[in-house]
């Protein structure tokens, strides 16, 4: 991992605060006054023993933690689901054809606009897409439905046509068809980046600090703009796709590396490439056959990048100093990852990480390799888990033993496909559990102090003299708190960088 360089920390930029009646979480709960001093901590002291510098904010008792970190999100993405019709309540293709009729009928759209719908899961739909029936709710108009994985979209006539599928038999493309459409998708820069500064401030309202940004674009211009514009609500450690590996090489761009002009705000981060797809796709690349498809040739998922293009890109990206991060969610695509770590001796990350062999789990530790997982994934899709991985599941999700085997764990929500929310990644995490349901697989739970840890920059982070005073402040003590109160923490106000990002104080 490598270490942050605070440029971040401008001397003089004459922030002076004192947060009274603080309690430090994982503490004694004895009230301190931490005091802040442009952008670091200067010093701690039992509350009320001197005069406060600067402004005094009096937090009565309230909880304060290092400041949370979302590290796998695609920003733009969650920008425009803001803006998109929401599918997530929908459990068949007929029920998402009824949402769709349901909004074409009070859209006052032209005919042209592209109708664009997001969040269903069609992995337990119990019908097939019936591309007839979505033409006749559209109403003539063009329909791109984005799956909640991101990795399948529904189209409908108009839109095939559009696309260049006309003729397709369902509508239904997958992984780069599908990726192709959703880049084609998007909006205008400026719309786009308005959106993104108010999610920005929607991530802040919940403690969080920073976002990695996967978005599939070359997110350095898109940032520089965005806090240039204002966006500062956040730090961002962006990736880089294969497409633009060249670029950013040329660039001189490597790990770690702030980017100027972004008050220290943005951060280089690491070459993302895709090896394979996503559970409810039916296309992470897996050791054993899916239920129902046994003799084609997708029949385990599918490897979209070969080992040794994954290695030629990981060393390619070492020559800069980019490290890797690696999407692998099946068993085989983790080895196969895993593998080309150790072949390459890259820094970097397994990103999903949903099932692992259980010879595979003590490679990360070895090989220095961080587990990048969405904790809510495992809520959100442990029925389909147990239907297509089955007699698996208990090496799904295995965070207690990737923690137990020494490795590095970060937490994220893969927003939009999960809400961008660390709180529900780490009642996942902790719980394993949502609405009421028996926990599944209670044995892979990790403690509230193992999740905080990793739903902060680094597990290293503390609520200290001289550390960078990026902090969440919230009402109740995390650790004395249960999955349910976790999930819905109340956030009382986010400080970055020694200001306020967010506050109902
Ligand atoms: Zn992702």
């Amino acid at each position: 991992m490598t270490e942050f360089r605070l440029s971040a920390a401008r001397p003089g930029s004459g922030i002076r605060t004192t947060l009274r009646n603080a309690r430090i979480v994982g503490s004694d709960g004895t009230p301190v006054d931490i005091e802040i001093e442009d952008a670091r901590i200067s010093t701690i002291r039992p509350a009320h023993v001197s005069p406060a510098q600067g402004e005094p904010v009096d937090l009565a008792g309230r909880w304060v933690l290092p400041g949370l970190w979302d590290h796998h999100v695609h920003f733009s993405q969650v920008a425009l689901a803001s803006r998109r019709l929401d599918l997530a309540s929908s459990s068949s293709a007929a029920s998402v054809v009824e949402l769709v009729r349901a909004h074409s009928a009070r859209s006052s759209a032209e005919p042209g606009d592209i109708l664009v719908g997001t969040g269903f899961r069609d992995a337990l739909w119990p019908d097939s897409p019936d591309l007839a029936a979505l033409d006749r709710a559209s109403e003539g108009r063009p329909v791109v439905l984005i799956g909640a994985d991101l990795h399948c979209v529904w189209l409908n006539g108009a839109a095939l046509e559009r696309f260049g599928h006309a003729g397709h038999p369902t509508g239904m493309l997958r992984e780069e068809d599908a990726f192709a459409v959703s880049k084609a998708l998007d909006t205008d820069d400026a719309l786009v980046d308005a959106w993104a500064r108010e999610a920005a401030g929607v991530a802040a309202a919940r403690g969080v600090v920073g976002i990695g940004d996967f978005e599939m674009a070359w997110n350095l211009d898109a940032w520089k703009r965005r806090t240039a514009a204002g966006a500062t609500s956040l730090r961002v450690r962006f990736g880089i796709y294969p497409a633009d590996l060249d670029r950013a090489l040329a660039q001189r761009l490597s790990t770690g590396q702030i980017v100027p002009h972004t008050h220290g705000l943005v951060e280089v981060g690491a070459l993302k490439v895709i090896t394979d797809g996503s559970l409810n796709t039916r296309s992470a690349y897996c050791d054993d056959d899916y239920d129902g498809l046994t003799g084609r040739p997708d029949a385990r998922g599918v490897l979209t990048v070969p080992t040794d293009e994954l290695v030629f890109l990981m060393r390619r990206a070492m020559t800069g100093g980019l490290s890797s991060a690696i999407h692998a969610i099946g068993d085989r695509a983790n080895t196969l990852a895993l593998d080309a770590f150790a072949a390459t001796g890259a820094a970097g990350s397994i990103e999903h990480a949903q099932l692992l062999r259980d010879d595979d789990i003590a490679r990360f530790a070895e090989l220095g390799v961080i587990a990048s997982v969405q904790p809510e994934h495992a809520m959100d899709d442990r029925d389909a888990a147990e239907q297509l991985w089955p007699g698996r599941t208990r090496r799904a999700f295995p965070l207690r033993s990737l923690l137990d085997a020494g490795a590095t764990l970060r937490l994220g929500s893969d927003a939009p496909v999960a809400p961008l929310d660390p709180w529900i990644a780490i009642s996942a995490a902790v719980g394993r559990s949502r609405e009421n349901r028996a926990p599944w697989h209670p044995e892979q739970s990790i403690t509230v102090s193992e999740a905080l840890a990793a739903a902060t920059r680094t597990p290293h982070e503390r609520v200290a003299a001289r550390r960078l005073a990026d902090l969440a402040i919230v009402d109740a003590d995390p650790l004395a708190s249960t999955a349910d109160q976790l999930r819905r923490m109340p956030v009382a106000a986010t400080v970055l960088n020694g200001r306020f990002t967010h506050s109902v104080l």
